[in-house]
Order: structure tokens, then sequence, then C-alpha cells
């Protein structure tokens, strides 16, 4: 079956097209500036990328195009919409509803919008990404994968913050976690890799692209994780602070005269690496050159970005009383020995000795511990739109 996966910002929407038998993307690409102008940037399996301007005034002549580029005569890769078979949504939140992935109805569609104030950045434009597909492809199942499902299994002892009960009782403030889907996907193929039974290991999972998250699975569970409420708490990221004293923001809101939505872009826009390297980068390609070259202030957030990811490590073991796995993914998580050999240089306790010259390799899949390492450490590059597809051809 050829399944179609969607994953819809609220001005871009991302597409592969993926043949659930072989797992080969058949094409893939992205419409950009929805609602502005519009771009479709297109590319077939083996074939050039082609970059075109069409007017998108909303999601809906976006999804056509995509549609459009599918079956075209020349550089589809279907003769008609009736050789695909179901689409597959990301959708961010799914807050304490849904723990799995499902079938969308009306019914399901109404529950996500019940989740829209959790994640009101995303979960409106997952919506109308759904809704647009519906109407174009009447009739093709579809199904909402969600970021935050993976996680429901963690107990209350991880998942309630030290606030007020009541919060949680009225408003469900706790902790959700994201990258669910990569989370799952990773420890999964890690077992494998390993040639151990997922139901019985201890795997964390470091998550490391712009947005970063670390995740504890114990028998295949995700028992805690580092976001929370929203993507915004955990490691120091490209421009997200993750943890902090909550007390700076009054401090801070006073002296620089900010109020909420200041305070709230400060924190996610400004910060993270992007504001410890003093405005540098977020990319740590430049970090990393940045730091070779004598930049201070590279070196200082290449240093507290390594450091926060060892301490949650740390207290990830602590956690499940133990690590039999450590999984790198994303695209820190696969590219970037610089980090993986600072992370793990902080986990000698642990018995973990690094293979220097595995480690040196980028964007595969490898073991990079010793093999008398006591926790076998590995890079597993994430495939977040296969683990949609997988999920919608399961359920569909
Ligand atoms: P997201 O999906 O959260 O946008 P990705 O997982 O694509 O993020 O990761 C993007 C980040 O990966 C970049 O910002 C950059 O910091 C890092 N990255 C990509 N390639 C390399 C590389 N070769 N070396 C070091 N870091 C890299």
């Amino acid at each position: 079956m050829n399944v179609l996966v969607i994953n819809c910002g609220s001005s871009s929407l991302k597409f592969q097209l993926i043949n659930s038998e072989s797992e080969k993307v058949l094409a893939k690409g992205l419409c950009e500036r929805i609602g502005i102008d519009g771009r479709l940037t297109y590319q077939p399996e083996g074939g050039d990328k082609a970059v075109s301007d069409l007017a998108m005034p909303t999601h809906t002549e976006a999804i056509q195009f995509v549609i459009d580029a599918l079956t075209d005569a020349e550089t589809g890769v279907v003769k008609s919409l009736s050789e695909i078979g179901a689409v597959g949504h990301r959708v961010v939140h799914g807050g304490e509803k849904f723990a799995s992935s499902v079938v969308i109805t009306d019914e399901v569609k109404a529950t996500i919008e019940e989740c829209n104030d959790l994640a009101p950045l995303h979960n409106p434009a997952n919506l109308i990404g759904i809704n647009a597909c519906e109407k174009l492809m009447p009739g093709t199942p579809m199904v909402a994968v969600f970021d935050t499902a993976f996680h429901q299994t963690m107990p209350e002892k991880a998942y309630m913050y030290g606030l007020p009960y009541e919060y949680y009782d009225k408003y469900k403030v706790r902790r959700y976690g994201f990258h669910g889907t990569s989370h799952s996907f990773v420890s999964k193929r890690a077992a494998e890799l390993a040639g151990r039974p997922y139901d019985a290991m201890k795997t964390i999972v470091c998550h490391l692209g712009n947005g970063a998250s670390i995740c504890a699975v114990e028998n295949g569970k995700s028992v805690d994780t580092s976001m929370g409420l929203t993507p915004l708490e955990g490691l120091v990221m490209g421009t997200r602070s993750g943890d902090i004293d909550p007390a700076i923001l009054e401090f801070i809101a006073k002296k620089e005269n900010l109020d909420i939505a200041g305070l709230m872009n400060m924190l996610n826009k400004k910060s993270g690496v992007q504001g410890l390297s003093d405005g540098l980068s977020s990319d740590f390609r430049d970090l990393e050159e940045g730091a070779d070259n004598g930049n201070k202030c590279a070196e200082i957030a290449l240093s507290v970005f390594c450091y926060r990811v060892a301490k949650y490590v740390g207290s990830y073991a602590a956690a499940m009383n133990g690590v039999d796995m450590i999984a790198f993914t994303a695209g820190i998580g696969e590219n970037s020995g610089t980090v993986r050999a600072k992370v793990c240089e902080y986990l000698g306790y642990l018995g973990i000795s690094i293979n220097s010259e595995a480690n040196g390799k980028r964007g595969e899949e490898i073991v990079i511990s010793t093999p008398d390492s006591k926790v076998t450490v590995m890079v597993i590059p994430t495939n977040e739109e296969l683990a949609i597809a997988r999920e919608t051809v399961a359920l569909v």
C-alpha cells in the first residue's frame, strides 16, 4: 500500500509518499508560505528536486498541488489517487486522550480540537491538514499519529509537577513529552540492532535535533522524558532554553520590561545554544567551527548543551535503576561525533567506553561503544515518516 504521510504546520506542509511493502520513499517534498504566496518543492525517488511558485491561499490548494505532483504524467509516481491507500497525519498533542494512533473520525477530530489549547501553534494546523485531505481525498482512510502518545505510559510520579493539584484537575497541567514517534522508533530499532528483547531492556534515547529531548524507555514503555507540558522543558535546544529557574522570568521581565508574550518569545526563540553563543548560531556545525576557531561563547554553548544531556542520561539511569543501551538520534545525535564523545565522557561511571573510530562516522546506524562497554551505545537515524506510515498501515 502507498501511504501519504503529512506533517502540517501553520504555513507549511511536509509530505512523503511511502510504499509500505518496500518501505521506500516514492516521493517527498514541502509546501511553504501557505497563506502568503506559496511554494512547492517536489522530489520523486531518483529524480531531480523541482521548486515551483504556486498560489496557496489555504492548505487545501497546497494539498491539491501535492496530489497533482504525485499523479503528474511525467514526474508523478502514481497514476491516480486510487493508488494512495491511506494518509498518516502527524498530530503534535493528543493530551491524555490518545495513548496510541487512531483512525480519524469526526469524534477523533473533535477530541484533537479539545487538545488545541495545549499546543495552540500546532494542533489547529494539524487539523487544517486533516480537513483539507478529507475534502480532496474522500473515502481514503486517515490515521492520526501523536507526538505525545508514546509517553502516556509514564507513571504519575514522572508526569506530575510540584504545583497545586487543582491545576492538573482543572486544566490537565502535567508532563506529556514529545518526539514520541521518534523515541519509540529508535528504542525499538536499538533492541533489534543489539539482538536483545525490547520488552526486557532499559534504554535511554537522546533525540538531539533543533528541538531536543531524552526519553527513558523501560521494557518497551516510556517511563520519563525531558519535555513537559510543552516542548520548552528539558535540554538546552537550538533556540529554546530548556529547564531554568522559574523565578528568572520575574527578574528578567522587570529588568527588560517584558510581558508574558515577550518572555515566551525570549525562551523559545532567543535562548538555547543560539542565545548562549551570543547570537552566533543555533546550528551545531557553526558552533563546532566557532569553538575550533577559539570563539569562547560557542565553546560555552557546546559545553552547556552536552553537560545537560549527560545530566539527564544520569538521572534516567537512576530512575530506571540501570541502563542497558543509549541511542543517539536526530540531526545532532546522528552527525556530531564531538557531542556524542563529550556526553559519553561524563558517563564513564556507568562503565561506558566509546570506540572513537566508530564514533567518527556520521548519519549511519552503528554501535559506537567498545565490546567491553557495560552499556551499548549506538547511533540510530530516526525516521518519523516511516514510523507514521507503519502505524497507519497497521490501523487501516
Ligand atoms: P529538527 O527536526 O528539530 O528541526 P534536526 O533533527 O533536523 O532538527 O536537526 C537539525 C540540527 O542538526 C541542526 O540545527 C544542526 O545543529 C544539527 N546538524 C545537522 N548536521 C550536522 C552535522 N554534520 N554536524 C553537527 N550538527 C549537525
